[in-house]
């Protein structure tokens, strides 16, 4: 191997196995928290990342961590939840923000849910897809 390819392959070793599995990164709304998120929600994230990927194209929009208004007792606040984007969100001409496509955020959720173990729950909401991560209390 020549210096160059040695060095080439050093940083693509550099880079790590997530690029080869997560082509694109997942996007962060302005303004959410991920500082805190518990590392039970990094396969969360993945799984979304990828379902939307092959669902649109596009990586997903992570719109939600720990901060926002959430229900009293919420595990955002834990840091065991997330919000993404759902798929269909279109924002018109005028700025005004319409989910035109309840089918694909459906399938956006369904899909998310058979990906992650059954600790998880996912729920499409009316304009996100929550996530959280709640196994059975012992
Ligand atoms: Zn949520």
């Amino acid at each position: 191997m020549q210096m160059r390819e040695l060095a080439l392959f050093a940083g693509l070793a550099g880079l790590g196995l997530a690029l080869v599995s997560r082509p694109a990164k997942a996007l962060v709304k302005d303004g959410v928290q991920l500082d805190g998120l518990e590392p039970e929600m990094v396969p969360a994230v993945h799984v979304a990342n990828s379902v939307a990927l092959e669902l649109s194209g596009e990586p997903t929009t992570i719109t939600s961590g720990l901060e926002g208004e959430h229900g009293e007792g919420s595990l955002h606040f834990e840091g065991l939840a997330v919000d993404v984007r759902r798929l269909d969100r279109h924002v018109d001409q005028f700025g005004g923000v319409h989910f035109i496509d309840l089918a694909l955020a459906e399938r956006q959720a369904r899909a998310i849910r058979a990906a992650l173990p059954s600790d998880f729950d996912v729920v499409l909401e009316a304009t996100h897809v929550h996530i959280e991560f709640d196994p059975p209390h012992a």
